[in-house]
């Protein structure tokens, strides 16, 4: 390994991105992965028979892009990839009383949503309109959603609506979630979703491809334990991974911040105090392959309005990619977000087929178990960090203490929501920086 060498521990959007960039700049990267494919939290898996490896790829966990995403889209026709990449407006509706209701940033949608009074619709539309077109977050600082929503929306549409949405994503604490982060939420949605035919994965391998061809590495399977200082001021860092031990003159983990400190003791006190902060959730799909279409109405995206489903979202991927793409199977995922030590998280499909069966029936109630002809379960630690109030003032800058370590991390987006675009575009900025001297 050469004196310049730079290590990136984690190989999803962010680290392969950051990777790419200094490799395009003439720099020597190792990107360490901890699992067997690139691409983290967007990474997919083949949808076909055992062993068919030119069968399209999923997303493990569902995925699209908005409008907004420019800076994912630029990548992506940098790769090659733009004629893949389609928009399309598909039905995004909620569960509301047991019928679904159509529920996007189309205004229509809003006024036709009869769970609501008419003044209630008026004022779910005027408080999306104030939220749409306001340019900054900053006056909306110091407010938590439930807080801004219940009193400029009205209790009933929040009740109806968002109160459900942030129990489903938050759970407990969705009480105390930061107003700047619904206002991205409602800023940058647009109605039309953009996904890559193909599947996201494509970006990741591209990447990967692109980072080896100008002669860096990227070593999947390789889960980093240790990061250890050799000797102040420029002596570069070890990396213990599973492979054994080597040095780098940088490393930049892109790994959450909290893991990033336990994997590095060297870090002082008063840094951890301010940085190893915060909690996360983790992630949860089971995918199922159906026979036949699971939603009425070709709904894509069903948000759970009602109390006592398992799930959060049920998503019929393909009422939004034709079932063509993918051998005539309907895929439809049940998402969630859970405390990281939730059962759920260590389940097999199977096992996570029967905790939400009551529910799957319960959406479609002549849904019978015939209709599954393959079934996949996913699980993620750190998928969706928990932005209470306090959440900026503990983002940490990239530079660390330690000389040469930095940290770069989808924990850092803020208040956006965590999203491919978001790591995307910190790993373009940090890379500019870096390569700026
Ligand atoms: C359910 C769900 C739905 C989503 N929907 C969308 C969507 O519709 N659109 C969108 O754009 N984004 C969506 N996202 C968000 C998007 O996936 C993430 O924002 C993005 O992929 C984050 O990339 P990252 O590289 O910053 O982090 P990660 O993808 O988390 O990458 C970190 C990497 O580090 C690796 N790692 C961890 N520990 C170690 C270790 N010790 N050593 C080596 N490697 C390690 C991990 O395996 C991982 O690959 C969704 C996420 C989830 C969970």
């Amino acid at each position: 390994m050469t004196e310049r060498s730079t290590a990136i521990l984690g190989g999803g959007a962010l680290g392969l991105t950051l990777a790419w960039r200094l490799a395009q700049a003439g720099e020597r990267v190792v990107v360490f992965e901890r699992e067997q494919e690139a691409g983290g939290l967007a990474a997919g898996f083949r949808v076909g028979a055992a062993g068919e490896v030119a069968a399209p790829w999923l997303e493990k966990f569902y995925h699209h892009l908005f409008a907004t995403d420019r800076d994912a889209i630029a990548l992506i026709e940098e790769l090659g990839l733009g004629d893949k990449l389609t928009w399309r407006a598909p039905n995004s509706s909620m569960l509301i009383g047991g019928k679904p209701y159509r529920l996007d940033s189309d205004p229509r949608s809003i006024l036709a949503l009869s769970p609501l009074s008419l003044l209630d619709r008026l004022r779910l539309g005027a408080g999306g309109a104030i939220l749409k077109f306001l340019p900054s977050p900053e006056p909306l600082a110091g407010a938590t959603a439930a807080s801004w929503l219940s009193r400029w929306m009205g209790r009933p549409a929040y009740e109806t609506i968002w109160k459900p949405m942030l129990e489903g994503k938050f759970g407990a604490r969705a009480d105390e979630i930061a107003m700047p982060w619904m206002w991205a939420r409602a800023h940058y949605r647009s109605l039309r979703l953009g996904y890559l035919h193909g599947g996201f994965q494509q970006i990741y391998e591209a990447l990967a491809a692109g980072i080896v061809a100008r002669g860096g590495e990227v070593r999947l399977g390789a889960e980093v334990r240790a990061l250890t200082p050799q000797g102040q001021p420029d002596g570069g860092l070890r990396v213990s991974s599973a492979a054994g031990e080597e040095d780098f003159a940088r490393v930049i983990s892109t790994l959450p911040t909290r893991v990033t400190c336990r994997i590095t003791p060297d870090l002082p006190a008063d840094y951890r105090a301010r940085y190893e902060w915060g909690e996360a959730f983790g992630a949860h799909c089971l995918i199922l392959a159906l026979d036949r279409s699971l939603l009425p109405k070709h709904i894509y995206w069903l948000a759970i309005g009602d109390a006592g489903y398992p799930f959060l979202s049920a998503i019929e991927h393909t009422n939004f990619i034709g079932p063509e793409e993918y051998g005539g199977r309907r895929l439809v995922y049940f998402g969630n977000y859970v405390p990281m030590d939730h059962p759920v998280l260590r389940e097999t499909p199977e096992q996570a087929l029967a905790r939400y069966l009551p529910g799957i029936q319960r959406l479609n109630p002549a849904f019978e178990r015939e209709w599954i002809t393959q079934m996949w379960g996913f699980a993620a630690p750190w998928a969706q960090p928990i932005v209470t109030r306090e959440y900026p003032r503990h983002i940490p800058p990239h530079e660390t203490p330690i000389p040469n370590l930095y940290v770069a991390n989808m924990f850092q987006v803020y208040p956006q929501d965590r999203g491919q675009n978001y790591s995307i575009r910190l790993a373009n900025r940090l890379a500019a920086r870096l390569l700026a001297g």
